[in-house]
């Protein structure tokens, strides 16, 4: 049997917007598309509808079940919308039926968490898990409505998980349940599909993978089938090259490494946690980023460093809101055990670190949530002297091409010689270059790296030169 694909679309529209209808259309064009190469689909919640179930949870542990359940009435008119635009009369009933199943078992639901808030994990994700159950049978029959040979297939059956409600992960007999369940399927020529983000546990209980899960459950799909691609399809471009709010000729990156894609979801690159890919990494199956407004450019493809192109710095990444926090001490000097203590204390105080820098008397620290800060400087403060500096952004020029490239620093900071640039780091077989700068100049800093990384070296490529700046 020819390897499948995996398409997983994030049904991430505007909400309560007019779109939607034509967004679900966009899915079955998308699966069309793919329809010879055995497509196997796996489907977000509606965009919107998993933050409101959560919301609603949030309501009906405050003990207002009425209001919980009331707070999702414009969500289920958006799901009748749909089907009234897409469905014929039998399938838009069998939905319309679904839809006024969902509501009457949240609104029970509702109630337990009411009156006894305590049930509430296992009963959140049984709630927030209708956002998938819903958008996968919507889409099965807006499938079969346009001559697809779809199949819902209830995710709960395969994705086996453990029972860490909200964050579940998948036990290893999932592969062999997801075989069994989709295998039969594809052989008899059906396109199958399941809702992602959910699953179940040993004993049945639904749970759900963590925000984003879809994607994930894309991963996890295409690893036991072992797919021959995992196309995500999203609202954007691909991966680009910066962000487009700050540089707006940012292109789309052709081709990435995983570890590549790996340090620019840290920058928020809305796009995949690399967690969500690495049952691929340990295929080697591509992931493929697509924009499902523009099914036929090619988006960005993600593969195996071996596969990406080498040469170049494929992205300037930046993120805002960086505290930096400079610890000095004479007692580092020569010491041992230092580093330990002052890790220890943001162990403690559970305050994620990204970067890190040190010298022989001073080390510096970024985070990129400082509420907690306040409560750790004084344990922190037992340890040095300790500087605290806000509003400073992170940038990183991404590339596997920074791995054995001499000169790239000289070049990157060559022309941002008059902006003050602290705590550079990159490590040896880094594939990144780390620095931070001022918030208020981050724009800046990132326009000219662009420009010198990416709109001069086209240019210059356009003009037949082989000039290769940064490659
Ligand atoms: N619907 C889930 C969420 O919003 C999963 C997903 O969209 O991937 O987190
Ligand atoms: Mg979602």
């Amino acid at each position: 049997m020819p390897r499948p694909t995996i398409v997983t679309e994030r049904l991430a529209l505007r909400p309560f917007t007019s779109e939607d209808a034509p967004a679900i259309q966009n899915v079955v064009a998308v699966v069309k598309l793919a329809v010879n190469s055995r497509p196997v689909v796996v489907v977000s919640a509606l965009g919107g509808f998993t933050n409101s179930l959560l919301r609603s949870v949030e309501i009906a542990i405050d003990g207002d079940a009425r209001s919980a359940s009331k707070s999702l009435e414009s969500e289920f008119e958006r799901h009748l919308n749909i089907a009234e635009q897409l469905l014929n009369h039998e399938r838009r009933a069998a939905f319309v039926s679904a839809v006024g199943d969902a509501r009457s078992k949240i609104r029970q639901l509702h109630k337990i968490i009411a009156a006894h808030p305590v049930t509430s994990p296992p009963l959140q994700d049984e709630i927030v898990a209708y956002g998938e159950h819903l958008s996968s049978q919507l889409v099965t029959a807006a499938l079969i409505e346009a001559g697809v040979n779809a199949r819902h297939v209830d995710a709960r059956s395969c994705i086996k998980t453990d029972d860490v409600y909200g964050a579940a992960t998948p036990l290893p007999e999932t592969a062999s349940a997801i075989c069994a369940e989709i295998e039969p399927l594809l052989i008899a020529a059906k396109v199958p599909v399941l809702g992602g983000f959910i699953g179940s546990s040993a004993r049945g209980v639904t749970t759900t993978l963590g925000r984003g899960g879809s994607d994930y459950s894309a991963a996890i799909v295409g690893a036991a089938l072992n797919a021959r691609e995992i196309q995500i399809w999203t609202d954007v471009s691909g991966v680009l090259t910066a962000d487009p709010r700050v540089v707006p000729n940012a292109q789309t990156i052709p081709i990435l490494s995983y570890q590549e894609a790996a340090e620019l979801a840290y920058f928020g690159a809305k796009v995949l946690h690399p967690k969500t890919i690495q049952p691929a990494i340990d295929k080697s199956i591509p992931v493929r980023v697509c924009n499902s407004r523009a099914p036929k450019e090619g988006g960005t493809l993600i593969v195996a460093e071996s596969e990406a192109a080498p040469q170049t710095v494929k992205a300037i990444a930046h993120k805002n809101g960086i505290t930096t926090v400079q610890v000095t001490s004479a007692r580092m000097l020569g010491a041992y055990g230092f580093l330990r203590a002052l890790f220890g204390v943001f162990d403690d105080h559970r305050v994620a670190v990204d970067v890190v820098t040190t010298s022989e008397v001073s080390v510096s620290l970024s985070i990129d949530d400082a509420s907690g800060l306040l409560e750790l400087l004084p344990d922190l403060e037992k340890l040095g002297t300790v500087q605290v500096e806000e509003n400073r952004a992170i940038i990183s020029v991404v590339g596997e091409g920074l791995r054995n490239t001499p000169g790239i620093a000289a070049r990157v900071f060559s022309v941002i010689d008059d902006i003050n640039v602290t705590m550079i780091s990159v490590g040896a077989s880094s594939v990144n270059l780390t620095f931070m700068v001022e918030e208020a100049r981050a724009a800046e800093t990132i326009s000219r790296l662009h420009r010198v990384c990416f709109e001069e070296q086209f240019e210059s490529r356009q003009a037949a030169s082989d000039l290769t700046i940064m490659a």
